[in-house]
């Protein structure tokens, strides 16, 4: 691990921090500071600013429109960013940008590149991930959506589940099971699928907080073209584990800081609190202080790779499962903090249902209490606590696996010949 930047680093920061000086209004407290109508309104309008400076698909080659940044950067602007608390793109960006823009210029054809990487950029087709089902979470290889072509074009029956933002994309990338009769991860294809057409309805899962920002997506006869395969018919599963790692990458920067941020804002509910004096309280914040610091460290491991030129491997498991079990005891102790009140939460709710409140957001129990909810969804999505465990005992730490029963035969075998 390296903990230090190259003296080109501060040259590129200035950069940044000028431009963010420019375009920012002078009393700019962070996005969390608006209220929720305004943050909206904000992000989207910040993400054409960030488009037309060059800070958007920061990785892409010029020659897609992107900014063809180098590593380095790449990782000043992330952490600038989060730094002045302003959003790093638009809301669907992780789906569009970061995963099905990244695995398309990876894998995609010429004309799908030509096709599919500017509208992306121009905001004209917005992404969700269709990978989640009932019967396919963990187990991902066990999607059972099918597609099979007619003519020209696939046809895709069966349904999504937990298909966060779906609501406001208006493309979706599947995973369909196209040979049923192969093993189960050899007969997966990934497809790009207009979502504006009869054959696909987007039903919203209200949560928890009573918002509603993930989906049930069903596919009763919807098309989509016989070209839009991304990768090799019944290949699809390389091309989605590729997607993943696009997933799990780019937090190694940001997420530090971000946690930081929170644990001053904990701090000072505490203190506002009067509860720092008591010692379970400040042996909670100095155990968080310690895994914030444990964060920092982790993330640095992967930057030195990282600006090495070399993308995360199975290690980035340790750094999800240590940032969202921390996240998940830091928000309990913001609701040991705030005591009765936690029951009736009041004030600002977080705009987001991912990790941290925004930077800026006043120190409102509402705000503890809605992302001490989204902090257990932080160890589901992306792999959960205990996948993320078996990565690290099996394949960092060369444990032995755990045991495999006979060859389970074909996907519709598995299925009980039923499917
Ligand atoms: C907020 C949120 C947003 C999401 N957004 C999306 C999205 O946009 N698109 C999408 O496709 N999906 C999305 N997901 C779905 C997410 O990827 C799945 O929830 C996740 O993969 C877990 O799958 P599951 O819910 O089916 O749980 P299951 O796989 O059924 O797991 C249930 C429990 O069993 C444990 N378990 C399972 N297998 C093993 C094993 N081999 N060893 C030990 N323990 C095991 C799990 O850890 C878990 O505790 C989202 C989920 C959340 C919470």
């Amino acid at each position: 691990m390296d903990p230090t930047y190259p003296p080109e680093a501060q040259v590129y920061r200035e950069k940044v921090q000028a431009f963010l000086a420019e375009h920012l209004p002078p009393d700019w407290a962070g996005i969390g500071a608006l209220d929720r109508d305004d943050a909206v309104a904000f992000t989207s309008q910040w993400r054409n600013t960030l488009r037309d400076n060059g800070f958007l698909a920061t990785s892409w080659p010029e020659a897609y429109g992107g900014s063809g940044l180098t590593a380095l950067e790449q990782v000043i602007l992330a952490e600038e960013l989060q730094r002045a608390g302003v959003p790093a793109g638009g809301m669907n960006d992780v789906f569009s940008i970061q995963m099905v823009g990244n695995t398309i210029l990876q894998w995609g054809t010429d004309e799908q590149k030509r096709h599919f990487i500017p509208r992306i950029l121009s905001g004209e087709d917005v992404w969700c991930q269709g990978y989640s089902e009932p019967g396919a979470g963990s187990d991902l290889g066990n999607v059972g959506c099918r597609a099979a072509l007619d003519g020209d074009e696939w046809v895709i029956n069966g349904q999504k589940i937990w298909t966060s933002a779906g609501h406001l994309a208006n493309w979706i990338f599947v995973l369909t099971r196209t040979d049923p009769d192969a093993p189960k991860h050899k007969g997966i294809t990934f497809l790009l699928c207009p979502m504006d057409q009869p054959g696909v309805e987007v039903r919203p899962i209200e949560m928890i907080s009573g918002d509603s920002e993930f989906n049930e997506v069903f596919f009763t006869d919807a098309r989509c073209p016989k070209e839009n395969v991304v990768g090799e018919v019944n290949g699809g599963w390389a091309v989605a584990m590729t997607l993943l790692g696009y997933e799990r990458g780019e937090a190694a920067a940001t997420f530090p800081l971000m946690f930081r941020t929170e644990l001053d804002r904990l701090v000072a509910l505490a203190q506002e609190r009067g509860a720092t004096d008591d010692p379970v309280v400040r042996q909670g914040l100095a155990r968080a202080h310690t895994q914030v610091e444990l964060l920092r460290y982790l993330g640095l491991r992967s930057l030195t790779q990282f600006l090495g030129g070399h993308q995360p491997g199975p290690e980035a498991s340790t750094f999800k499962l240590a940032w969202s079990e921390h996240h998940r005891r830091v928000t309990e102790l913001a609701i040991d903090v705030l005591g009765a009140d936690a029951m009736v939460p009041s004030g600002r709710w977080p705009a987001s249902s991912f990790q941290t409140d925004d930077p800026g957001a006043p120190n409102d129990s509402a705000s503890w209490v809605g992302t001490f909810y989204n902090a257990r969804a932080g160890t589901i999505y992306a792999g959960s606590s205990e996948i993320q465990r078996n990565i690290i005992g099996e394949i960092v730490l060369g444990l032995p696996k755990e045991p495999r029963g006979a060859d389970p035969g074909s996907w519709r075998e598995q299925q009980g010949g039923r499917s």
